[in-house]
């Protein structure tokens, strides 16, 4: 569920109407929805409330300051990547203490950063990386907090691009090596071992993979209890699917999953911590856009848009579908057809829907991308020198603009000239 609905006629985020937003911001532009956010947000927190838990917001889906602060201030931790997400989690108000870092190459410069601003524990995904964190927290005088991350050889059934959780992706360590894994971390006195981490990939539409991979973590708990080692924390990842097709699609809600969760780890007596990003912020955000022109073809017919993959670049590198909807509500009984939606950019790739069944549009209606709040504003470029577009927020009747657009002087003054040209 979301907060984009028709009222009168005419979409709108909570009480704005997007209309007014375009009209005031311009086009394209993303606009995300605070309702929404909270909202799912809430629905994991309370999912998980017979279990001592955090949420950890999965910040790469959406890492604009503004998003990070609602969540923030509603009690979500954060899921960081990088160091550059660490710093935005910190400038949002973040304290280190609610960060987990996560990812396969992490660099020293980065330890030196969490281990000095405050971390709640490093996923810990390789050897090497053990190896430094362990050398980086004593020259600091500090100790790591850490899990490892266990790849558990489970099929996510997802897209091969946002797959993790089988023994050829580069994620974590075989789960059928942890034992040694864990015992050489146990000599490392720059380490504490708090837990287990596993994430076995996104927007899986079934709960049974995450069930597989939580039972292997559960055995696991127990063996590495058994040899001796004080497991009190278990980081599940993220994941769970979004129905961006909501004709067909109905994938688990957290509900669902929470109770899932509280089924199959709930007897261990840890601490769970969960890392959602596309469902917090997928279905809070739209990408509104405006037809440029309706382009009549060789036998089919182009909706070409301002917005491209520079914009929103999932359904060329994912083949991802977006449901695609008008701001202006079609009169009932209106006769749908046919028509490649695309960008402006020079490459075939440059298209978001092929044959969509569509209500005839033309040159200035707008239209929305629904589920565009996730792995979409954070994933854009400027590439065909296409400034990076805005962001806004809604709360209830009032927007802002979270970032704005930049001119094209700031886009073009970034580039420096060599003195001999
Ligand atoms: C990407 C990622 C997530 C979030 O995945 P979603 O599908 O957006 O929920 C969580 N944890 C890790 C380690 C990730 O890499």
């Amino acid at each position: 569920m979301d907060h984009f609905l028709y009222k009168d006629g005419v979409l709108h985020a909570e009480d704005v109407s997007l209309a007014e937003i375009a009209a005031a911001v311009g086009t394209p532009v993303y606009v995300y929805s605070t309702a929404t956010l909270l909202r799912h947000f809430h629905l994991f927190d309370d999912a998980l409330a017979g279990m001592d838990h955090l949420v950890c917001y999965a910040m790469k889906a959406n890492s604009n300051q503004a998003v990070l602060r609602t969540l923030a201030q509603a009690g979500a931790g954060m899921d960081v990547v990088s160091g550059g997400e660490y710093r935005r989690a910190k400038a949002a108000g973040v304290s280190g203490d609610k960060i987990v870092f996560s990812g396969v190459g992490k660099t020293r410069e980065e330890i030196e950063l969490a281990l000095t601003g405050g971390i709640r524990q490093f996923n810990v995904e390789s050897e090497p990386e053990m190896l430094l964190l362990d050398q980086v927290a004593r020259e600091l005088g500090k100790v790591a907090p850490i899990t490892i991350r266990v790849n558990p050889d489970v099929d996510a059934k997802t897209h091969a691009k946002i797959a993790t959780g089988k023994s050829e992706n580069k994620f974590g360590i075989p789960i059928a090596r942890a034992r040694e894994v864990y015992a050489m971390a146990a000599k490392l006195p720059g380490l504490e071992i708090i837990g287990i981490d596993v994430h076995i990939g996104s927007q899986l539409t079934d709960l049974a993979p995450f069930e597989q991979a939580y039972g292997k973590v559960a055995e696991l708990t127990e063996v590495l209890r058994a040899d001796g080692h004080n497991i009190r924390r278990l980081d599940l990842g993220g994941g769970l699917g979004i129905p961006y097709e909501r004709s067909n699609t109905a994938p688990p809600l957290p509900t669902d999953y929470g109770a899932m969760v509280q089924r199959t780890l709930g007897h261990l007596d840890c601490e769970v911590e969960i890392e959602p990003g596309r469902l917090i912020a997928g279905n809070a955000g739209v990408l509104v856009s405006e037809v440029i022109y309706l382009k009549s073809g060789e036998g089919r017919d182009f909706l070409i848009l301002d917005a491209a993959m520079n914009d929103l670049i999932r359904p060329a590198m994912y083949d991802a579908w977006h449901d695609i909807v008008p701001l202006n509500e079609p009169a009932p009984g209106a006769e749908p057809r046919p028509v490649d939606i695309v960008g402006p950019v020079c490459e075939s790739g440059d298209t978001f829907a092929k044959q969509r069944m569509m209500p005839t549009l033309g040159s200035g209606d707008l239209v929305a991308f629904r589920s565009a709040g996730a792995y979409g504003a954070v994933m854009s470029s400027e590439y065909n020198s296409r400034p990076l577009i805005p962001e806004v927020l809604v709360n209830g009747d009032q927007f802002a603009v979270i970032r704005p657009r930049p001119s094209f002087d700031e886009m073009i003054n970034r580039d420096t000239i060599p003195e001999w040209l």
